[in-house]
């Protein structure tokens, strides 16, 4: 390794990378050679014709090729998947990126009060804004949906009890089980009715003196038809008020009706968040970057009461949002407050009409005319809102079939994936589809650009 590091040629790279970073990368080379050697894949003479045309080089130079194009790059989206979460879920405004920008790159009002120069809440103004926004009393904020139903179970059912409806035991995905989570908040599970049926009566009878919450959960991308019952929240509401015990509603998705903005009813059958607040529960919990179309964050507002008991909680110092989800939030809530709802990202692409989807469609074939061995047909097709966000809706959308004569569409699309920036597109019915409604402004040359280098990749 010594003397491999030691020659020279490495200089430029090291300048730009780190002197820890090629190391690691030579390391690997070598670790892979030795590993042919051993597999019996590579004999002596085999080894000294690669050491002869510098191969060595060559296989380190591939994988810092590949080192420098990792991590949490820009791409585009076309998978039909608005709030893709390998993706990153919702990409904000612009004038909200801004905000994020400038609270990240400097000093900026946190926890202090301008005027009085006194100490106070970080999240305070947040949560003023998604009263208005919501209906609701108060709000805070934490790092995610997740933490924010943790920290609803550590503050209301640690060494207690939750009960929850047997339908609602859901898992959300990448691991986050609703009983799990209760388990690890130190609560206890008491899960009532049946899998497709719960009634309030059975929330009634469940209830003992170590209660301490009542919980209603948004079951996400899974769905129980045909003979069914559940707890409204208003019920649940009802109950909790007169036994004294916290209720509250994980909604997930966050739907929110903004004055001028168009509805996201036609998107699922949704609960909008004011709905939801109105229904009387202690505390509803949503997503920042689901329909919200925000940072990542996790939101929960209600009464007065139960957000000043969340703040108490000592967890909450652990969950708590960063200042850069905090002024994203800020930045989002502000242009929904000013009917400007419209204008953020994800809730035009959810709400765009399939016409434009086709518009863009045409565009994008005009412009991939001429490219050797490509045929590109538009279909109609269909989006998701993704995310667990409205799981049963789909948005008809009309999309481009691209066919690549030389090549598979598994092939197709990985050499797009690894275009610059990468483009993550859909393969179905042995086709790469790129659907457009989750085209940002400005990326439509990129796209072909992108497509065209995909395109030369494989031609080699
Ligand atoms: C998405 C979702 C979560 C998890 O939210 P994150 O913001 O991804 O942590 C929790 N509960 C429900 C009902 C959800 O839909």
């Amino acid at each position: 390794m010594d003397s491999i590091l030691a020659c020279d040629g490495w200089d430029s790279a090291k300048q730009e990378m780190g002197e820890a970073t090629i190391t690691a990368v030579v390391r690997e080379v070598v670790q892979a050679w030795r590993s042919e050697i051993q597999a019996g894949t590579l004999d002596a003479p085999g080894l000294q014709e690669r050491l002869e045309r510098c191969a060595l080089r060559d296989d380190v130079e591939q994988r810092l090729a590949i080192e420098r194009r990792r991590g949490v790059v820009p791409a585009i989206n076309v998978s039909g998947v608005v709030l893709n979460t390998g993706l990153g879920r919702a990409p904000v405004h612009p004038e909200v990126a801004e905000r994020m920008v400038a609270a990240a790159a400097g000093y900026c009002v946190l926890e202090v009060d301008r005027d009085s120069g006194q100490r106070n809440q970080r999240d305070q103004r947040l949560g003023e804004l998604l009263g208005r926004l919501t209906g609701a009393e108060a709000g805070i904020a934490v790092n995610n949906n997740a933490a924010a139903v943790l920290l609803l179970m550590q503050t209301f059912a640690k060494g207690r009890e939750a009960i929850v409806s047997r339908g609602e035991l859901v898992e959300i995905g990448g691991s986050f089980r609703v009983p799990d989570v209760l388990e690890s908040a130190g609560a206890r599970l008491v899960a009532v009715g049946a899998t497709n049926r719960t009634r309030i009566a059975d929330f009634k009878a469940a209830v003992v003196k170590e209660t301490g919450l009542l919980l209603k959960v948004h079951t996400s991308n899974f769905r129980v038809v045909g003979f069914t019952e559940e707890v409204s929240a208003e019920e649940l509401a009802e109950l909790g008020q007169d036994k004294q015990i916290t209720s509250a509603w994980d909604l997930g998705s966050g739907c929110l009706e903004a004055p001028n903005a168009k509805s996201l009813h036609g998107v699922g059958d949704e609960t909008p968040l004011r709905e939801a607040v109105a229904s009387g529960v202690d505390v509803v919990t949503f997503s920042g970057d689901k329909l919200l179309g925000a940072p990542q964050a996790g939101l929960l507002v209600g009464e007065k009461h139960a957000i000043a008991a969340l703040r108490k909680c000592p967890m909450y110092r652990a969950l708590r949002l960063d200042k850069v989800g905090l002024a994203g939030l800020e930045a989002t809530c502000e242009l929904l407050l000013a009917g400007r709802g419209n204008e953020i990202p994800t809730r035009a692409m959810l709400c765009m009409d399939p016409a434009e989807t086709r518009e863009r469609c045409e565009e994008i074939q005009g412009l991939l005319k001429g490219m050797s061995g490509l045929t590109v047909e538009v279909a109609a097709s269909q989006s998701q809102p993704g995310s667990g966000s409205a799981p049963t809706a789909a948005l008809d959308t009309f999309s481009l079939q691209l066919n690549l004569q030389s090549s598979s569409p598994a092939a197709f699309s990985e050499a797009l994936r690894r275009s610059e920036p990468p483009v993550f597109a859909r393969v179905q019915e042995d086709r790469v589809w790129i659907d457009p409604r989750t085209l940002l402004e400005g990326q439509t040359p990129q796209l072909i650009a992108a497509i065209g280098q995909a395109i030369e990749s494989l031609d080699f």
